[in-house]
């Protein structure tokens, strides 16, 4: 991010705006819901700009700029249609240290203006760093269209309750908790859109119930495949309200980028054949800050209840008696399926599959070669890129045929994802060759759809 979004106390601030035609009436369009003392310089001023000057929203001094323009202002904007001009002026103001906005000129810009939904306290920009301007107007449409045009109004009966919600809970994150379960329902636009009575009453409903008694709990959270479009509703409101992040490796940051600023983060990974928390010290921390009385999101790639030790983890938590919940994700190898563009199941191939590890706590993990030797049996293997060689020679060993199609998916679902199609006979080789690393999944019995795969490769390189 180059540029940081900051929002600008106005209040009494001298603003200065060179230039009276089109893009100065651009800039002041918005710059008149401030609360600035705008001054203009310019000889000549549009028609728009006459009507803001004569109600006294602007004071307006006809004549070209000088640098003493620049004495005492607290932001200019250089917007005469002239591009020299506003270059000039910018480097006039950047030697004094002073931002400056030149219209239509980003290089000679410190500050760059927003698309902006305004609700009025509530405001929100939308910034491309220049990228795409159109993409910024389609965003802000969109919104406009989604939030009431009384959120201000709701904001400011939110603002009004804040000091009653203080006076029954004196603890800061109990309040957070408080108002994320308010804002955390299931449909926020219709929350928004409740009149200030009927807010009042929702938020005395749930004082009655909630006295903050600071009361810490667990919750077990699938992050998904690493997209974070794929992140469910709950985990998300999980995320939104969490005191303590605990979380693992393959969580990626578009996920924990859902968590408040203010939380802890624990990172508590296991590197493959590197460091790793001991999953004691994990059960350790996640109970230890339960009893803090903190709210605890355990958050874990794909779905908690596919091999993620969430058994050890829910022991540990009803040995101390502390409350939990679970929060089901999308596991790798749905995602892998839909990436592919391939059913898990086929109706008239196979009447069931297989998750498994290639790896168990002794080494490669023995399964029932057997069955999943069979023609048309079906497995997603999760950890096993090391183990490929030694699922091979078991399958071969069994009888299945070498010609078995089986595709590796890594980084499902993120843009960096890879695609293999292999067979039994070329597995081993076919990883080494494309140099996965992982995290991948071995698709075993499944084929790419080949229109499919086109499409989402393209979705992921956007
Ligand atoms: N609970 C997780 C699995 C954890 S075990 C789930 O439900 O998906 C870790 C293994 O998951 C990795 O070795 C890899 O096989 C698989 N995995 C996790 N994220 C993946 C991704 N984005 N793409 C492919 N495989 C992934």
């Amino acid at each position: 991010m180059r540029y940081l979004p900051i929002h600008i106390d106005t209040h009494g601030a001298d603003i200065l705006i060179v230039g009276g035609e089109a893009a100065a009436e651009a800039k002041l369009r918005t710059l008149l819901k401030t609360e600035a003392n705008l001054i203009l310089v310019a000889a000549v001023i549009s028609t728009e700009i006459k009507r803001w000057v004569k109600a006294g929203h602007i004071t307006h001094h006809n004549r070209d700029f000088t640098p003493a323009d620049l004495d005492g202002k607290r932001l200019v904007y250089a917007a005469t249609e002239d591009d020299t001009i506003n270059g000039e002026i910018a480097a006039l103001c950047r030697a004094r240290f002073l931002p400056v906005n030149a219209a239509d000129y980003k290089e000679a810009c410190d500050f760059i203006t927003p698309a902006l939904v305004d609700r009025s306290p509530v405001a929100i920009s939308i910034g491309t760093e220049g990228t795409s301007p159109g993409l910024a107007r389609a965003i802000k449409a969109d919104l406009e269209t989604r939030l009431p045009s009384t959120l201000g109004v709701y904001a400011l009966h939110v603002q009004k309750l804040r000091a009653k919600v203080k006076s029954v809970m004196p603890d800061l994150s109990d309040r957070q908790r408080f108002w994320a379960a308010i804002f955390g329902g299931k449909d926020l636009t219709a929350q928004l859109r409740l009149s200030g009575d009927a807010l009042l009453e929702a938020v005395e409903e749930r004082l009655k119930g909630d006295t903050g008694n600071g009361g810490g709990m667990v919750s077990l959270v699938g992050a998904g495949p690493g997209n974070p479009d794929l992140l469910t509703h709950q985990a998300r409101q999980k995320l939104h309200s969490a005191d303590v992040v605990v979380y693992d490796r393959l969580v990626s940051q578009g996920v924990l980028d859902f968590g408040r600023r203010e939380a802890e983060y624990i990172y508590v990974g296991k590197e493959p054949g590197g460091v790793s928390t001991p999953q004691d010290e994990i059960n350790a921390i996640i109970v230890a800050k339960a009893l803090e009385g903190q709210s605890v999101v355990r958050l874990k790639s794909g779905d908690p209840l596919i091999f993620g030790r969430a058994d050890e983890e829910i022991d540990a938590l009803i040995a101390d008696g502390i409350p939990f919940d679970i929060c089901p994700g999308i596991t790798s190898a749905s995602a892998a399926a839909a990436q592919i563009g391939t059913s898990l199941t086929t109706r008239g191939h196979n009447k069931s599959v297989t998750f498994m590890t290639g790896h168990d706590a002794k080494g490669f993990a023995e399964q029932d070669w057997v069955n999943l030797a069979k023609p048309g049996a079906r497995a997603a293997v999760y950890m096993g890129i090391g183990a490929s060689r030694f699922i091979q020679g078991r399958l071969m060993l069994h009888g299945a045929s070498s010609d078995l199609p089986i595709t590796i998916v890594e980084n499902a679902s993120r843009p960096e994802q890879k695609v293999i199609s292999a067979t039994l006979k070329t597995l081993p080789d076919a990883l080494v060759e494309a140099g996965i690393k992982g995290p991948a999944i071995l698709m075993i019995g499944y084929a790419v759809r080949d229109a499919k795969i086109e499409i989402s490769k393209e979705k992921a390189a956007l």
